[in-house]
């Protein structure tokens, strides 16, 4: 794709750094915000800058927070501690996803991604040497196992429990099973297969 203006190829090129956007679509955004919207998408692109700048991780949790090298505001609340409940997932969406469902009080580590020794990615880069730290909490009571439902997750799983076993701590990983308004006939093998496997008491 060419165009008249080294800046538009420039501006195009760039966009395309954002996922699910190819040079069709990245085209299509450079030219609407030449077109009509050239005021906001500075003030975007000043917002972006300096939240990518500014952002870093909590030093407790893994979660994004405001302020290098201080707690973010899930974890500064001594309420949320005294739980006992620590739930840990895979990224900050999903801390924001069960945020917003307001089903759990505890607080959270986020791993940034799960166990995949083909990426490179090990305990190291899943922040585990600051999850044992989080496991020696005295007040922690349950770990709960949020990460997803695929292999890489089970395995994820499965080193985190085995190092809160060490620490004598009880651990349990969130229910798998038919969603809320869905139909047994149109849900899959594997999904029907643990929702036998992990009923429930009536
Ligand atoms: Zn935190």
């Amino acid at each position: 794709m060419s165009s008249s203006s080294a800046l538009v190829e420039k501006l195009i090129s760039a966009l395309q750094i954002m996922p699910g956007i190819g040079p069709v679509s990245a085209a299509r955004i450079a030219y609407y915000l030449l077109d009509r919207k050239r005021q906001e998408g500075v003030a975007m692109s000043e917002t972006v800058k300096y939240a990518l700048e500014h952002v870093s991780l909590c030093p407790r949790c893994r979660n994004y927070t405001d302020v290098e090298n201080t707690e973010c505001e899930l974890c500064s609340g001594t309420k949320r501690r005294q739980s006992g409940l620590l739930c840990i997932v895979e990224t900050p969406g999903d801390v924001q996803a069960l945020e917003n469902s307001g089903s759990f009080l505890g607080t959270y580590f986020v791993l940034h991604g799960h166990l995949s020794p083909i990426d490179g990615i090990g305990p190291q880069e899943l922040g585990f040497p600051l999850l044992q730290h989080c496991f020696e909490d005295p007040v922690l009571k349950e770990v709960i196992i949020a990460v997803g439902q695929t292999v890489e997750g089970e395995a994820t799983a499965q080193f985190i429990a085995a190092m809160a076993h060490k620490r004598n701590l009880k651990v349990s990983r969130i229910a798998t099973g038919i969603p809320i308004g869905g139909e047994l006939s149109s849900t899959d093998g594997h999904t029907l297969e643990n929702s036998i496997n992990f009923r429930r008491p009536y």
